[in-house]
């Protein structure tokens, strides 16, 4: 079945900022206007560029950046204790703080260009219903703390009261994390593509790349598309779980996943974001008072992890079955919900990696080639702080705000034909 649209595509201004033909020769092109591409242009407009940005959609934000939850969750996709064990304690720092500059380099850009993106200030609630997980999570709590972040596990009373509504007994406690941000994901994305353009970025809709090579010559790269070619000093490709389409050695690295949301009416009550049983289902809650319930994926083995995205599509087919057990989740875990009548439900696509880090960084062995893809679920806590790092590293400085375990080299080696 056809996913309907999210209600941030439904609600969200409209922008296409034109239709630039495409030049024969470019400086910077960037590959897809999700949030990633779009906010690349706009730290590259910033530092005096004028990038190319190319996208097939008529719009920005109509892949996953405009069908996601909203979220900008700080910390990695691994709680920060795992993090530590899987990366060391180094890495899995570099990680979580380049969130936390991210959270401010966020809050700094939507008040210096007058973003509109109904950002809403909240916390995130991890909770747990097994002892394991109590334990995981009572250890992230302490690592934070070391670190210097603020994270404190809670017991079941106190998370109830930060929660805000009735947690069912099942429920052992959580860790709460406060100083996070929601937004409106759409309004976000295309007000950053505004204002990109407005600092020299150019947007070209409705351009279907299909392949990158090298120029003959060794001229920079060839980038054709359904609308002709155009050569590039350089070339980022910003294009999720689509990436592999034009850097095919990519394919094994990057799996498919979809991801599926249901929304209620709006709720009288505000309730943090929360996360249950690892993140498996999660939730949220819109700037106008409704619930987001998603995830699940984990019930249906096979069926979410490596799903074909048809050409041509922004998000793969929708599943109801999926949706309902969404919905369901929602009375057991917040019963001032239930009754609330679901509203909405929406799939979009997302690029996992083996190891949950993203891809960013220049395709091993080649020049002027980057990869800035692959975020795992997560990439609204990376929208700023990578694409302006990444911006920096292509324009010849250092760029060493992005974590190292991002680069791909650790899956591509250093000789990349
Ligand atoms: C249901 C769901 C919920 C999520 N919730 C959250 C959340 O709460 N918080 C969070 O941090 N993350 C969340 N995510 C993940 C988040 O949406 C992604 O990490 C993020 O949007 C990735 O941005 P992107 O720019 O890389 O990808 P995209 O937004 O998908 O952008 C890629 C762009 O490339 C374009 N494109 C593709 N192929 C081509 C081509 N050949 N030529 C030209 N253009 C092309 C696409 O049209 C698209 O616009 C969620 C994802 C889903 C699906």
């Amino acid at each position: 079945m056809n996913s309907p649209d999210s209600c941030w595509l439904d609600t969200g201004p409209h922008w296409t900022g034109g239709r630039t033909p495409l030049p024969a020769r470019t400086g910077i092109a960037v590959l897809g206007a999700g949030v990633m591409g779009s906010t690349l242009a706009y730290w590259l407009g910033r530092a005096g560029q004028q990038p190319l940005v190319l996208e097939r959609n008529p719009s920005p934000a109509m892949g996953s950046s405009g069908r996601n939850a909203g979220r900008m969750i700080q910390g990695g996709n691994a709680q920060h204790a795992l993090a530590v064990e899987k990366f060391g304690h180094a890495e899995a720092l570099a990680i979580y703080r380049a969130t936390l500059v991210n959270r401010d380099l966020m809050r700094e850009v939507t008040a210096r260009e007058g973003l509109d993106a109904a950002r809403v200030p909240t916390a995130k609630l991890d909770l747990a219903d097994s002892e394991d997980e109590a334990l995981e999570l009572k250890r992230t709590a302490e690592a934070l703390r070391a670190d210097g972040i603020d994270a404190e596990w809670l017991d079941l009373p106190e998370a109830r009261e930060v929660f805000g509504a009735t947690l069912p007994d099942t429920v052992l406690g959580g860790l709460h994390r406060p100083d996070q941000d929601a937004v409106h994901s759409v309004a976000y994305v295309r007000g950053i593509a505004a204002a990109a353009q407005r600092h020299g970025a150019r947007f070209s809709f409705g351009v279907t790349v299909t392949s990158v090579e090298r120029a003959p010559g060794d001229d920079g790269w060839l980038v054709t598309t359904d609308a002709g070619q155009v050569v590039a000093e350089q070339v980022v490709v910003a294009l999720n779980a689509w990436t592999p389409r034009v850097i095919p050695e990519l394919a094994p690295f990057i799996t498919p996943v979809r991801g599926q949301l249901v929304q209620t009416a709006p709720v009288p009550f505000r309730i943090p974001q929360w996360g249950l049983d690892r993140g498996l289902v999660y939730g949220g809650q819109t700037p106008d008072g409704s619930l987001l319930i998603g995830g699940l994926r984990n019930t249906v083995p096979g069926r979410d992890e490596g799903i074909e995205v048809p050409p041509g599509s922004n998000t793969p087919a929708f599943d109801q079955p999926l949706a309902d057990r969404l919905a369901a989740v929602l009375p057991a875990l917040v019963p001032e919900a239930a009754g609330v009548p679901v509203t909405r439900a929406w799939s979009g696509v997302m690029a996992f990696t083996p190891d949950r880090c993203p891809l960013v960084g220049a395709r091993p062995g080649t020049e002027g080639l980057w990869v800035m893809a692959a975020f795992n679920g997560h990439g609204m806590p990376y929208s700023q702080v990578v694409p302006q790092q990444l911006a920096e590293r292509i324009l010849g400085g250092r760029g060493d705000g992005i974590p190292a375990a991002f680069d791909p080299a650790r899956f591509l080696g250093a000789g990349a034909p």
